[in-house]
Order: structure tokens, then C-alpha cells, then sequence
């Protein structure tokens, strides 16, 4: 599906490079706001991220500290002339910040999932320009996230963008969120024109971890970062362990390099256009031989099928994974990877000789 969008820069927000958001996961007091506002004043952030209504996993924790916010947020967007973005989950959200001129909204991982409370949002959003971003839902599925894009889109709605924040998954690792990179990658083929920020905070969940996150975004031409930052976050009431101080905030942001699409450069663009021919012709081998292999195994097909024996043979499937994993070992490739490579030939195998079973 095509969408047509307003370009990032035509937002009404100050975007140089990259959208940059950075603010607390929660308002908690007024002296808070604005002492981050002060913070980041000089930081050239597009918006000041704030939490209003947190939407929280269990019942008990601060649950954010509502509509009374929004004053705290229009005077500091008054002093220190930093636009404001919140987090909306229902239509009375919305309500209240078009009605405080709020610059722009986002919609939460825990809302995204919702069709229901998504359409409630863009229904509300109707006729307005307002700016929207939408995160991805919490569990790895990009047909929930591409549907609430299309949701907003639909009610005509031209100001949108999308936010990765890491996915829920049942491996142990160092992320409170896996990354789970190939999603957004897919959403970027699918849906070229949308721009996608990344949040590091929130797939990271420890501060020290935030930069190497926010620079492969940025490899991976990211058009922009999603920031949380405390004046002090060791006292925040949410998320303490994953926010910086505005100071940190400055110091990331001056680490960090663009990367660009193309170079200018003739000797760049000669070099990498052999160096793609080689991939082209190498990729031309592989296919051939995957579909040389998956004729010798509609063979095997025959051959078991004469004999009444079973498609899958387990004894036989381990035994190649575990030889091509070693042999892996040796070219450099990560066992992850050679598990998933022949996970993926071995269902299509089996699923073929599925779909012969009428005709042999
Ligand atoms: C947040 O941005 O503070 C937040 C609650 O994020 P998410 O919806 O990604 O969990
Ligand atoms: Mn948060």
C-alpha cells in the first residue's frame, strides 16, 4: 500500500537531520518538567517526550500523573520554546491535548495491539494535522503495527510515523526488549514513505546500553531517536533504570555519526557496483543450488513414498543441523544463523513434498 505523507520536515516541528525526541517517561511534578525542559532547552530536540497516563503491565505501579500535566507541559513549552509530545491511549486523551495545542502524539506498545482503542484514537484525530507516531505493538507482529499506521492514515491523517521500541521475547538477553531488527526493516520495505524513529530507551531498559542502540539505528538510516531523560534518574518514579540525565542526553547526541544512503564520491559508486555485481552472482549460485537440492529431495519423496516411510526423519534432521553447524563455525557464521537458514530449507523441503503428494 502507497501513502502519501508529508515529508518530516514539513511537520511544523524543528527537525534538522533527525526527528530527536528526548523528555521523561513520566511528568511527575512540575519542578521536574520543567527542570528537564531547562535541561534540554539547548539541545535542538524536535519535541519534549512526557508521560501523562502510563499504561502499566500490572496495576500498582504510578500510573502517571493524568490531565493535570498538561499545565505543567504548556508552560514549559512557554519558557523554554520546546514543542511537546505525549502519549495517547483513548479519545479523551486526544481531547485534552488538541485542546492544550499539543504539538504531537504517540500511540504506546500497549495500545498499538488494540484495532479498537487505535480506531478510537484516529476517530478522534479526524480532521485535525496532527502529527502521530505510532510504536510498535509489544509482541513481534508487524501486521498489528502496519494496521494502526493504516487506521490513521485512512481518518486522513498525513503527519505520521512510526516508532521502534523493541518486542517481547522469550530469550534471555541483555535487552528488556529484543530489537528484533528485521521487523522494522520489513515495515520500511512495506511501507517506504513512513518515517521509523528508534527508542532505544525502551528496548535497551539499562542507560548503558543506549548508545549502541541509538548508532545501529542510525547505520540502519533511522530518521530519528526517541530518547527518555530525568533531571534525576535515580528518583523517576518509572523506568528509572533506563534514563539519562539531560547532560548524558547532550553527550549522546555528540557521539553519535550519520550515516548517509549514497556517496558522491565516482570511485565509492564504482567499487560498490562491482562489489554488488559479486553478491548478485553469488546469490544466483545459492538460489540454483537450493533448487537443485530441493529436486534431490522430491527423489527422496519417491523413494519414501514406495516404501511407505515417513517425509520428516528426525534422526536425520538433527544430524544435519548439528554438521552444519560446525561447519559453519568454520566460515565465521553464527550458529543462530545456520540454525534459522536450515530451519527455513528444511520446512520448505517438507512442505514440498507435501504439495507432491498427489502427483507422485
Ligand atoms: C513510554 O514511552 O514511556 C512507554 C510506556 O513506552 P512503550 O509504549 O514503548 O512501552
Ligand atoms: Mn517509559
Amino acid at each position: 500500500m502507497e501513502l502519501s505523507l508529508t515529508p518530516l520536515n514539513e511537520w511544523g516541528l524543528p527537525v534538522k537531520n533527525l526527528l530527536l525526541s528526548a523528555g521523561p517517561c513520566s511528568a511527575e511534578s512540575e519542578e521536574q518538567v520543567m527542570a528537564t525542559a531547562k535541561g534540554l532547552a539547548d539541545s535542538n530536540i524536535s519535541f519534549m517526550r512526557v508521560g501523562l497516563w502510563k499504561p502499566r503491565t500490572r496495576p500498582g505501579s504510578f500510573e502517571g500523573v493524568g490531565i493535570e500535566g498538561l499545565d505543567w507541559l504548556t508552560r514549559a513549552r512557554d519558557e523554554y520554546n520546546i514543542p511537546i509530545g505525549i502519549e495517547v491511549a483513548t479519545p479523551e486523551h486526544v481531547e485534552a491535548c488538541l485542546k492544550h495545542n499539543i504539538d504531537i502524539v504517540w500511540i504506546g506498545a500497549r495500545t498499538t495491539p488494540n484495532p479498537f482503542a487505535v480506531q478510537a484514537i484516529a476517530d478522534a484525530l479526524k480532521g485535525t494535522d496532527m502529527p502521530i507516531l505510532i510504536k510498535n505493538p509489544i509482541s513481534p507482529d508487524i501486521e498489528l503495527w502496519l494496521g494502526a499506521i493504516e487506521r490513521m492514515h485512512a481518518v486522513g491523517l498525513k503527519k505520521i510515523g512510526a516508532i521502534h521500541r523493541g518486542f517481547s521475547s522469550s530469550r534471555q538477553s541483555i535487552y528488556r526488549f529484543a530489537p528484533n531488527w528485521k521487523i522494522p526493516i520489513e515495515l520500511k520495505r512495506r511501507l517506504p514513505e513512513i518515517p521509523i524513529l528508534c527508542d532505544p530507551s525502551h528496548i535497551c531498559g539499562k542507560s548503558e546500553l543506549i548508545f549502541s542502540v541509538a548508532q545501529e539505528a542510525l547505520d540502519l538510516l533511522y530518521d530519528g531517536l526517541m530518547v527518555e531523560v530525568h533531571i534525576d534518574p535515580t528518583k523517576a518514579l518509572s523506568d528509572a533504570e533506563q534514563q539519562l540525565t539531560p547532560k548524558q542526553y547532550h553527550s549522546l547526541v555528540d557521539r553519535l555519526t550519520l550515516k548517509r544512503e549514497l556517496s558522491d564520491s565516482q570511485e565509492f559508486k564504482t567499487r560498490l557496483k562491482e562489489l554488488r555485481t559479486e553478491v548478485d552472482h553469488i546469490d544466483n549460485n545459492v538460489l540454483e543450488l537450493l533448487g537443485k537440492r530441493m529436486e534431490i529431495v522430491q527423489d527422496m519423496w519417491a523413494l519414501k513414498l514406495a516404501n511407505n516411510v515417513s517425509a520428516l526423519q528426525p534422526h536425520r534432521w538433527k544430524e544435519i543441523i548439528k554438521s552444519r553447524i560446525e561447519a559453519g563455525q568454520d566460515l565465521q557464521l553464527s550458529e543462530n544463523f545456520i540454525f534459522q537458514l536450515f530451519q527455513g530449507i528444511h520446512e520448505e523441503a517438507i512442505r514440498q513434498q507435501a504439495d507432491t503428494t498427489d502427483e507422485i
